[in-house]
């Protein structure tokens, strides 16, 4: 009895052992997490964010109201109206999104032939109402004006592999 009373005394010693070394081994090691949102982790060209409308440093819109965005959006979170103008150019009237319906698939980016609708960087627009994640076309189009820079540069560090 004494002798199986040791043999559990040693085991308990070992895995004590292993454990204490296991949380030394990470208390040195360099942390795995950052402090958000005063740290931030680097993020890729292709992360899918908050949508955007673009538009030319001329300011006219990208958007040729072709509908391919919405067409292919598989959450049918996109909705388009448009009619051409005076000039004969043909621009959207109605865009809007379903942010809640969105699946975050990418799918209207890629189809877009003018890299006119994007998934922007921006991650922080979470929202306290559903009525504030139906984006509309003014909504879209501040978006873009608000991240062009870093939109621009991720399609560029993007191409080679498109
Ligand atoms: S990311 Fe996908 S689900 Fe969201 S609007 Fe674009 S195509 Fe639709
Ligand atoms: S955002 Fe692009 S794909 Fe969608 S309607 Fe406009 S031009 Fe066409």
């Amino acid at each position: 009895m004494a002798y199986l009373d040791r043999a559990v005394r040693s085991i308990f010693l070992w895995e004590f052992v292993q454990a204490f070394w296991l949380s030394m081994k990470y208390f040195f090691a360099p942390k795995a997490t950052v402090n958000y949102p005063y740290e931030r982790n680097a993020q890729s060209p292709r992360f899918r964010g908050e949508h955007a409308l673009r538009r030319y440093p001329s300011g006219e819109e990208r958007c040729i109201a072709c509908k391919l965005c919405e067409a292919i959006c598989p959450a049918q979170a996109i909705t388009i109206e448009a009619e051409p103008r005076e000039d004969g150019s043909r621009r959207t009237t109605r865009y809007d999104i379903d942010m809640v319906k969105c699946i975050y698939c990418g799918f209207c980016q890629e189809a877009c032939p003018v890299d006119a609708i994007v998934e922007g960087p921006n991650l922080e627009f979470a929202t306290e109402s559903r009525e504030e994640l139906y984006y509309d076309k003014a909504r879209l189009l501040a978006n873009g004006d608000r991240w062009e820079r870093a939109i621009a540069r991720n399609i560029e560090l993007d191409a080679p592999y498109r």
